[in-house]
């Protein structure tokens, strides 16, 4: 999600009081948490409009920030997904296409620009899938602390070895943020729960036997709910940048899609993302444009508009001004996705999202 990384960018940018600077000066420096839930359909979350389950947390965060209504993930492949919100990029262009294909050291992460800014940053993973010593190479890149799985597993069970609930990922972060209370922190958080197989715990499980996949969902935002207490508890919260985004949906059973990874209908590409500005600028705000991702802003570019936003003087003054210029746009913009699977090879398949669940033209 571009606009993840251009938020973050004019964050760090007036944090640091001069876009030139390469430490940003103590007083200003904020957080910036960003937590990534796995194969979350914007459609099964409450502040979405689905009254059958309950997101308290996340319905929060849309409370007291900013709700992109229409965000969509340009692949419904995990570590693609999750490669272009660190870089900023398409799949095209980072080349992280499948599982194992390294994320190549010229493409710069979020991690390393922050982290050259003085930022602590650490990386909090849910599932083996992002495991930067197997499956996910190069993520783990600018993390000063990246939460890998255990070479040699103990269990047989898949607790541990490929998979970590959502309130043990939180508790390793909470962990190393209580070893690292210095900040300013970038820390990314990832729960996995609502990727299949569906097992929430109790009382989820019970709560939500019928619809399982809407239970995981339910844990994963309680997990969610524990982060954000911390953050209050620590008094981070109010004046951090917070974000939350899904890296793809799920397919439960439309067009013929149990899961996701091949088709690139709405059910497996659109996704939630919340904002929360410091000191809960823009509360409340709905943006009903679609957002991401066929703007293509190079490097000279988006330095341009990181230079705009530390001259502006005004915490996420051009964020807020884009937010407000979406808001009143009509959901014309369009969505490149790419790239999806079919018998489990890897194609290139182009879609463009030109109106409102419409899929204007693909290609493979
Ligand atoms: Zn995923």
């Amino acid at each position: 999600m571009r606009i993840f990384f251009f938020l973050v960018c004019c964050h760090l940018a007036l944090g640091s009081g001069a876009a030139g600077e390469p430490r940003p000066d103590k007083a200003s420096r904020r957080d910036v948490f960003l937590i990534t839930i796995d194969t979350l359909r914007a459609d099964h979350v409450h502040c979405y409009g689905y009254d059958r389950v309950q997101t308290p947390s996340l319905d929060q965060l849309a409370k007291q920030g900013v709700r992109f209504t229409q965000a969509f993930t340009p692949s419904p492949i995990t570590n693609s997904s999750h490669a272009s919100i660190l870089t900023g990029l398409l799949p095209s262009a980072h080349g992280v296409s499948d599982f194992g294909v390294p994320l190549a050291a010229s493409h710069l992460t979020l991690a390393e620009t922050l982290k050259k800014r003085g930022y602590r940053t650490a990386a909090f993973i849910g599932a083996v899938i992002l495991d930067s010593k197997a499956l996910a190479p190069g993520l783990d890149r600018g993390f000063e602390f990246y939460d890998n799985f255990p070479a040699q597993s103990e269990t047989k069970s898949r607790w541990g070895r490929v998979e970590r609930r959502g309130m043990e990922v939180v508790q390793h972060a909470e962990t190393w943020l209580n070893a690292h209370p210095a900040g300013p922190h970038f820390v990314w958080v990832h729960l996995y729960d609502p990727h299949d197989p569906y097992e929430p715990p109790p009382p989820y499980s019970e709560i939500y036997k019928d619809r399982l996949y809407d239970g995981e969902i339910a844990y994963a935002d309680s997990a969610l709910g524990h982060f954000l207490a911390y953050l209050k508890k620590q008094g981070w919260y109010e004046s951090s940048l917070i974000v939350v985004v899904g890296d793809h949906g799920e397919g439960l059973g439309e067009h013929h899609e149990d899961t996701h990874g091949i088709f690139l209908y709405d059910s497996t590409t659109h996704v939630p993302l919340l904002v929360k500005l410091p000191e809960q600028r823009e509360a409340g705000r709905t943006v009903e444009a679609q957002v991401r991702t066929t703007e293509r802003l190079p490097g000279p570019f988006l330095v341009r508009r990181i230079i705009r936003c530390a001259l502006d003087g005004l915490l996420c003054g051009p964020f807020e001004r884009k937010a407000s210029s979406l808001s009143r746009r009509r959901s014309r913009n369009s969505t490149i996705c790419l790239p999806t699977r079919t018998n489990s090879r890897t194609i290139t398949c182009h879609g463009i999202r030109e109106c409102r669940s419409c899929v204007k033209y693909s290609r493979s």
